[in-house]
């Protein structure tokens, strides 16, 4: 292929073994920078999220779906990079250790096209010793051999120098051997291996899910079997492979996963708090904002703001739009010089702080009941109230209003709507999660909205956590009870209860990550109630 003036760059990225967080600095900023992403199986959502801009390409193999073979990838590569593309191409492990890593270089090297390799943590070292086996070990092994387990010779049996690498004495690793266990153990025990070596397989390593099976080289067949150990798995056979140097600190949350659903900017930081406690998470549906801004009565409502005594906020996202229209039809903060300003709660507080507004009124519990409430008493007669919300926001902010015959404006600045990610994939996430976690109730709307019977059912044995009171009421509505309630509306708050449902403790104060960066306790939903 021929090379045009304006040639990209392919980065070869190693993803690292499973556990998104085992990538190396190098590989992130790559990806930070990045245009394009070609990904297969082995890598993990969280990496793909730190390439926002870019686009995903998969080639990998997934139930269902055509895989690209290997010279459709190098050709893909090459037209990226000869288009003129920034090309990330990441692959699990390391590219060079049975990632067919050559072969894209080379097909690159042939087009002149640029191109760097940034190494990553492989799986043959790193699984090993996320199941506690260090592959060499003073006294104990003196090296370890990594071997393909796949590629059989063309009659069925191993590979004719199978039998001087199973006369090795350091540990042995095995890659993409499961499906071969019974000759690559047989094939041992023939070159004279005892069947007292120790021997391990195990599967998913570094991830959430891993598993593992220790035994020797006459029982681990046998237990991989009865454990219905599957891929990908790394098989480790020698003296290293009795040794149990797992670790000894337990992520709170390890081996839970959960499926997030919420605004982009809420789902980012549940996920990044829960991740960092050990939890496997994903978003599984995403809510974004449509703003009303352009409607005629928010036109209205900004052609007579001087009329309003008090501005009330029930969601940050409401202050930020508020504030984009405010620019938007030609006035500034002189416009809001007498006016008093409510929040329902600490998030929208400090999203006003951002535009130089302290507040005049926050209720001690963030819940729009208690908005209400406070407002019943602090209303002065004769004062007009501007509600700039969502739509469908609470009725019980109206219904306290009226009662106390308080003049208010309730105008309609945005609405939410749910997008879903990967729904093809809901079905088996809600299966194999124990939390779904909602944050308010147009959430729920948006979720419950686009379900299908089967979904619905696969929902059954999972968790729902919710944000608070409104958002469980909204979910009690669609016919589904909270089993999980934070006691305080945010997202540490979320974190802590599903920490303490999982085990049953209260916990301290939970830190989320990353430190860095505001968290809005009401989150960007169709808010009110106690949410965002
Ligand atoms: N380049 C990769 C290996 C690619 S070959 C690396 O350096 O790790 C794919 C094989 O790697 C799988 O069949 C399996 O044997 C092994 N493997 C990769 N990730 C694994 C994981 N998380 N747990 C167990 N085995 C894994």
């Amino acid at each position: 292929m021929k090379t045009t003036e304006k040639t990209g760059t392919v980065y070869l990225v190693g993803a690292g073994p499973g556990d998104p967080e085992l990538i190396t600095v190098k590989g992130v900023i790559r990806l930070n920078t990045c245009d394009t992403v070609v990904y297969d199986s082995l890598s993990s959502d969280r990496l793909l999220e730190l390439a926002p801009r870019a686009e995903k390409i998969y080639v990998g193999k997934r139930a269902g779906r055509h895989s690209m073979k290997q010279e459709e990838i190098n050709e893909l590569l090459v037209e990226l990079g000869c288009a003129g593309k920034t090309v990330v191409r990441l692959k699990g492990g390391d590219p060079f250790v049975f990632g067919r890593g050559g072969e894209e270089v080379q097909a690159l090297q042939e087009a002149g096209i640029p191109y760097e390799v940034i190494p990553g943590v492989t799986s043959a070292v790193a699984v090993p010793a996320s199941a506690g086996i260090p592959v060499t070990h003073r006294a104990v092994s003196r090296s370890f051999h990594v071997m393909t387990g796949h590629t059989l010779s063309d009659d069925g049996t191993l590979p004719p120098d199978f039998p001087e690498f199973a006369r090795l004495s350091g540990t042995l690793v095995f890659l993409m051997g499961l499906g071969n266990l019974h000759p690559i153990v047989s094939g041992l025990l023939k070159a004279g291996k005892s069947k007292d070596t120790p021997a391990a397989v195990i599967e998913n390593g570094t991830l959430p899910q891993e598993r593992s099976v220790k035994g020797t080289l006459g029982t681990i067949e046998e237990l991989a079997e009865r454990e219905g150990i599957g891929t990908p798995a790394i098989i480790v056979v020698g003296d290293t492979a009795a040794l149990d140097m797992r670790a000894t600190m337990k992520q709170p949350l390890a081996g839970v996963s959960v499926c997030v659903t919420g605004t982009s900017g809420f789902t980012k930081k549940l996920l990044a708090s829960l991740h960092g406690l050990g939890a496997d998470g994903e978003c599984v549906c995403r809510l974004g904002v449509k703003s009303y801004l352009d409607s005629e009565a928010m036109k209205e409502a900004y052609g007579k703001l001087k009329e309003y005594s008090w501005l009330v906020f029930t969601s940050a996202n409401a202050v930020r739009l508020f504030f984009e229209g405010l620019e938007k039809y030609g006035l500034d903060c002189r416009s809001l010089g007498n006016v008093k300003i409510a929040a329902v709660g600490k998030g929208t507080a400090r999203e006003l702080r951002q535009y130089g507004f302290l507040t005049d009124y926050v209720p001690e519990r963030y819940q729009v009941e208690d908005l209400a409430a406070g407002l019943e008493h602090m209303v002065k007669p004769g004062e007009k109230l501007l509600i700039p919300r969502s739509f469908g926001g609470s009725r019980i902010l109206n219904e306290t209003l009226d009662r106390a015959g308080i003049l208010y404006d309730d105008v309609v600045l945005y609405d939410v709507e749910g997008q879903w990610r990967e729904k093809e994939r809901l079905e088996e996430r809600l299966r194999a999660s124990q939390y779904l976690t909602f944050a308010s109730g147009s959430g729920v709307e948006a979720f419950f909205d686009g379900l299908t019977e089967s979904e619905r059912l696969a929902m059954e044995q999972i968790r729902v956590v919710c944000i608070g009171d409104v958002t469980a009421r909204a979910l009690e509505a669609r016919g589904r009870k909270a089993d999980v309630i934070a006691e305080t509306f945010s997202i540490p708050g979320m974190t802590a209860a599903i920490l303490k449902d999982t085990s049953g403790r209260e916990c301290g104060q939970i830190i989320s990550f990353p430190a860095k960066g505001k968290i809005n306790e009401e989150t960007e939903g169709k808010e009110d109630g106690n949410d965002s």
